[in-house]
């Protein structure tokens, strides 16, 4: 009896230590899993706070798909040759300094962002051209992608060449300024050296935005032919190089200026018609979408709000 209940003593001693080591032993692998499945958890939220993009990117908006871009002429509703090219209009690229400037707040693409779009569009094999590419493009005379983008700056805002163009240069990329003939080195707009600094890289197509940026609609026909004429002309001879193609200041226009602009030998002009459908038949209207597509309000049409 005495040995068994010291048997008994023993073993339940030697109960109580396994009990205690497999307590040990279940709680360590217990805080073990958690440790590990709590970490996982947090790494793939993390993961899905920091892949979440708070904006849609360029090439997932439905002005990027890639979707085969020559339609048939009824699919197109009657555009001859259409082709899907987009055609961004940047005005601004700065950081704006007046909080109250709202027209420039709205107009304007910060650096940053700029870099990130550019980012965006070389990363998914974008290539860039100019808009007097277009019409080369359209009649098959030149390459062409269904991954092709087209930047323009309308204005010729001296921050183009402090901002900008650097990145253009950075990345290898395009982009066609429209300047304003009688703005040319004014405070606020790109001087003479900087534009022929831009023309010399050969990363800069330069585009007439009129003289004094005219609200062509309304004139004589000779007040418009003045602007749209006279603007290429001394363009032509201030930088020795051929201005090919026209932005209609605030993008009004009617039929009368459309014939105004072939007539002085353009060969394409851009519009604020939202769209990103380049044919033929628009070839002197050609579509723009604004930059802001990653915010959503890609085709609001600006009418009246450009400088
Ligand atoms: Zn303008």
């Amino acid at each position: 009896m005495i040995k068994k209940s010291k048997l008994n003593k023993q073993s339940q001693r030697e109960l109580l230590m396994y009990a205690l080591l497999g307590f040990s032993v279940g709680a360590f692998l217990f805080s073990c899993y958690h440790f590990v499945t709590i970490s996982f958890f947090q790494r793939s939220n993390n993961a899905k706070i920091n892949n979440k993009p708070s904006i849609t990117p360029y090439y997932e908006s439905s002005a990027f798909e890639n979707k085969p871009t020559i339609m048939s002429a009824t699919q197109s509703g009657g555009m001859d040759n259409p082709i899907k090219i987009p055609i961004i209009m940047y005005h601004y690229v700065e950081y704006v300094k007046d909080p109250g400037d709202t027209i420039r707040q709205k107009l304007n693409t910060t650096p940053l962002q700029f870099e990130k779009e550019l980012i965006s569009l070389k990363k998914n094999n974008y290539d860039t051209y100019f808009v007097k590419d277009i019409p080369d493009i359209i009649n098959g005379t030149i390459d062409y992608s269904t991954r092709s983008v087209v930047l323009t700056f309308d204005d010729g805002y001296r921050d183009f060449y402090d901002n900008a163009f650097p990145l253009l240069q950075k990345y290898h990329m395009r982009g066609t300024v429209y300047i304003i003939q009688s703005n040319i080195g004014k405070p606020d707009f790109l001087s003479h050296q900087q534009i022929q600094d831009m023309i010399d890289s050969q990363l800069v197509e330069i585009g007439s935005h009129t003289l004094t940026h005219a609200y062509l609609k309304t004139m004589s026909d000779s007040a418009a032919w003045k602007q749209i004429i006279e603007s290429k002309q001394k363009l032509e001879e201030e930088f020795n190089t051929k201005i090919e193609t026209f932005a209609y200041p605030n993008g009004v226009y009617n039929p009368k200026t459309i014939d105004l602009v072939k007539e002085a030998s353009y060969s394409a002009a851009v519009s604020v018609i939202s769209g990103t459908i380049q044919s033929q038949n628009n070839l002197f209207y050609l579509s723009r979408i604004r930059p802001g597509i990653l915010t959503g309000d890609a085709v609001r049409v600006i009418e009246g709000l450009n400088k």
